[in-house]
């Protein structure tokens, strides 16, 4: 089963139920809003459509959300696809030729496009253009089919995943960092409110600080606490109902889970606090690398429990600290 802190989409998350739809009721996220907001109302007054747009980030935090508030702001189509899902170059002919004038075309996990289909993109983005080869052979050639106008939208969870030449293509690349507590505790009470879910505003923050910075997995853990509430016949979410939930799903008071532990633990166990190289840990707790990196460091880095080295992954004095453990004398942490 899925971990309950992954930010990552699954089956069972109602992110559509909760997603903001428009720039003013998305929270957080401030700079990267105002400039979309400034880009937007240019594009629209000059009648153009937006410039092509990267969103990189850690999964959770709200590129689809974006990418679907900035089609509504512009007023076009939004048509969504991702990367892996695009096997062939005429797959993504075929969805170029079908967009309307101004339409957005969402690629998530953009990374993952195979190259042959990349290549399509270049003069799509570019030129609006679709190079079509016709025929085989000796008498093969190529004809420019003329696109509408579109605006790529695509999320990396990383912008160094992307080829150079697809990364310049971009004019306006957003990175979107973890939210802040109380710009959860605002995504928490929202949710609470669509979800027709009573809570204390100490529940919401208990459920906020709890989150990994991430929107969607404060989504979800509400959901679970409103189930335990709701099991144990509470009835309003408050600090002490949101702990008791929390703590039972194994959630420590900084929204670590059990891999977190298990990633923090067998640095400090196994190879005295580091450097180790992310090959090593992977194998070691038999989880992919991208997961890690993706994943699980993001957010230890961003609590300064871990640091990310030339020679490796190391562990913090606050890394330590949280195990409850003391770093070995003459240990660089
Ligand atoms: P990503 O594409 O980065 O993985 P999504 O856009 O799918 O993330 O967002 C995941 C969930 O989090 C959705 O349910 C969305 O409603 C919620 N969410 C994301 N960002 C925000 C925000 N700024 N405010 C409120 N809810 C948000």
């Amino acid at each position: 089963p899925a971990r309950i802190t992954t930010p990552e989409r699954t089956s069972e998350d109602a992110d559509a139920a909760l997603r903001p739809k428009s720039l003013d009721e998305f929270v957080g996220q401030q700079a990267a809003r105002e400039n979309l907001r400034i880009f937007v109302n240019a594009a629209r007054s000059r009648g153009e459509a937006l410039d092509h747009v990267l969103f990189f980030g850690p999964p959770g935090l709200g590129k689809t959300t974006l990418a679907g508030i900035l089609a509504r702001e512009m007023g076009v189509g939004f048509r969504a696809t991702s990367g892996p899902v695009i096997a062939k170059s005429g797959d993504l002919a075929a969805l170029l030729t079908n967009l309307e004038d101004g339409d957005v075309l969402f690629i998530d996990e953009i990374h993952r496009l195979n190259p042959a289909v990349e290549e399509v993109l270049y003069p799509a983005m570019e030129d609006r253009a679709l190079d079509l080869m016709i025929g085989e052979g000796p008498s093969a050639r190529s004809v420019r089919i003329d696109l509408p106008r579109f605006t790529l939208i695509g999320a990396t969870t990383r912008q160094g995943l992307l080829t150079t030449p697809l990364r310049d293509r971009f004019g306006i690349p957003v990175r979107l960092n973890f939210y802040t507590v109380e710009e959860l505790e605002k995504v928490v009470s929202r949710g609470a409110r669509l979800l027709g879910a009573p809570t204390t505003s100490e529940g919401e923050h208990e459920i906020a600080r709890r989150s990994r910075g991430t929107p969607r997995i404060a989504g979800r853990l509400l959901r679970r606490v409103r189930d335990f509430a709701h099991a144990a016949g509470d009835d309003a979410i408050d600090a002490g109902v949101a702990d008791r939930a929390l703590t039972r799903l194994e959630i420590d008071r900084l929204g670590l889970d059990a891999m977190d532990r298990r990633y923090l633990t067998m640095i400090a166990d196994l190879y005295g606090g580091g450097p180790v190289g992310i090959e090593t840990l992977a194998a070691g707790l038999s989880e992919p690398r991208d997961t890690l990196e993706d994943v699980v460091e993001p957010y230890l880095i961003q609590l300064g429990l871990i640091a990310r080295t030339a020679r490796g992954r190391c562990l913090n004095g606050r890394g330590w600290q949280h195990l409850g453990l003391t770093p070995p004398a003459g240990s660089q942490s």
